[in-house]
């Protein structure tokens, strides 16, 4: 695989200790070797070399005030990968594990999962390291003004329409909003994850969770199984754990666990939902706080946690979501989780399996379906959004979920044709890969070599 080696060394040269970009980079460009090697257009026009660089990166300093009046300095990053499909669709993410190889990875990954959509939207990501943890309301919002001061001049409804992703919610979209507005004096949708009563979409927030159901429910369906009535686990505590949860339950099953950086918890009886938002999304603690409303709930620390383990895959399950962050589960935590029965991964998160934790799921030949097309359901809501905002209309909740339920099948049926067609049938990896770039590669080859 000539081709792979040459683009994974010049990557390593030329963007070195981007760690996170290169898995993404290679594990796409292993499954590609078939579609490479049987359709002699896409080495002609280069387009490995091509893909794998962004576009365009922008990179800038973020000064703001803290409560005390001091000023602090982050890093923003705005990455515009490829606009072959579209404009530039992608969420920010406020961590301090940001950095360009993080950013890199995502929006990377961002450009397949969108061109599996079928919606007319390119790739791209950015970000902050700023820790929203432990800052007050007017810090996250002076943070979020400093951020949208340089990143407005870059963005457009029709250029880049940046979204959420950790630790940028409604809260931080609104105010992000309200900054650009106030810079530009326009009232446009360069933005997705907005308020209802300003321009969101209903079923946005719940887009990503319960997409990542509707596609177990799809692939499980292919294999003659249904969710209702198992046992699932969940990993994390946020926007798409939190919908993940919910949908499992409208589908009958039983979704036992949550996490987040601290700890998790256990909860036989099922995670109390309405305790887990209230926590989560209204009082924003940690969810340590679950077992005084739920004595029976069992809450272990990370320092507790099995060494070099994650505890919620030790939870025996049928199903498992990962929904916290990327490389949250490694090659024991997939020994385990086939061991106890598991038969079905949808990863809510990106990236969250570690290259050899996906080699067992596929050896196993469970139904596993991979970040790019099982999350897929929050950037197709949120372009979703975009239409709306287009044509000034507000679409009703059976409306957008319909389309989204339209879209996760699609997805799925698309990964799993393509699996076919290049001779490794339910392989979703490898059909989800191929099937994302093909479309972007044609569209490339398309519009010329520019
Ligand atoms: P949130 O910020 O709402 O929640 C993230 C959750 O993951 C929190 O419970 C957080 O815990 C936990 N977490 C974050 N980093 C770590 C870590 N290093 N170790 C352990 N737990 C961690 O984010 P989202 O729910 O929006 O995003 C979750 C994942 O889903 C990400 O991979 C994101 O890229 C992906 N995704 C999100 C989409 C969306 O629409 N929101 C769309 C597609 C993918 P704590 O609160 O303690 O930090």
């Amino acid at each position: 695989m000539p081709y792979i080696v040459k683009t994974m060394d010049k990557l390593k040269k030329n963007s070195p200790a981007q760690t996170e970009f290169y898995q993404a980079a290679e594990e796409v460009l292993v499954s590609l070797r078939p579609l490479i090697d049987s359709d002699s257009k896409y080495k002609k026009h280069n387009i490995i070399q091509r893909i794998v660089e962004p576009e365009r990166q922008i990179l800038f300093r973020i000064v703001w005030l803290d409560d005390k009046g001091v000023a602090r300095v982050n890093k923003g990053y705005r990455i515009e990968f490829n606009s072959a499909l579209g404009p530039y669709k992608g969420g920010l993410r406020l961590h301090p594990s940001v950095n360009a190889g993080i950013i890199k990875f995502l929006g990377f990954e961002q450009i397949f999962k969108n061109s599996l959509t079928g919606l007319p939207i390119g790739g791209g990501k950015g970000g902050s390291d700023f820790d929203p943890k432990g800052k007050s309301d007017a810090e996250i919002m002076r943070f979020c003004q400093a951020f949208m001061t340089e990143l407005y001049r870059h963005i457009g409804p029709t250029t880049d329409v940046p979204a959420g992703d950790i630790g940028v919610g409604g809260r931080e979209i609104g105010f992000m909003f309200g900054q650009y507005k106030r810079l530009t004096g326009r009232f446009e949708g360069i933005l997705t994850g907005k308020s209802l009563a300003w321009g969101g979409s209903l079923v946005r927030t719940e887009a990503t969770g319960y997409g990542a159901v509707y596609f177990a429910e799809d692939m499980l369906a292919e294999r003659g199984e249904v969710l209702e009535g198992k046992t699932c686990t969940v990993s994390g505590s946020g926007n798409v754990a939190i919908y993940t949860i919910e949908k499992l339950y409208q589908l009958g099953a039983k979704p036992v666990t949550c996490s987040d950086s601290r700890g998790a918890i256990y909860d036989k009886d099922g995670i109390n939902l309405e305790t887990l938002k209230r926590l989560k999304e209204v009082e924003k603690v940690s969810i340590e706080n679950y077992t005084k409303e739920h004595p029976n709930a069992e809450y272990t620390p990370v320092a507790d946690y099995p060494k070099g383990r994650n505890l919620v895959w030790t939870v025996p399950c049928y199903a498992a979501f990962p929904s916290a962050t990327q490389n949250e589960l490694n090659e024991k935590d997939a020994a385990d989780l086939l061991k106890n029965g598991c038969v079905c991964i949808s990863e809510g998160a990106n990236m969250p399996s570690t290259p050899e934790a996906v080699e067992l799921f596929l050896e196993a030949k469970i139904a596993y379906g991979p970040g790019k097309a099982a999350n897929a359901g929050g950037v197709a809501t949120s372009q979703l959004e975009m239409s709306q905002n287009a044509g000034m209309e507000a679409w009703n909740f059976e409306t957008v979920d319909g389309k989204l339920r339209n879209i996760m099948r699609n997805i799925f049926i698309n990964s799993n044709e393509t699996s076919k067609e290049f001779g490794d049938a339910g392989n979703l990896v490898f059909g989800a890969n191929i099937a994302g770039f093909r479309k972007v590669a044609d569209a490339m080859i398309e519009q010329g070599a520019v």
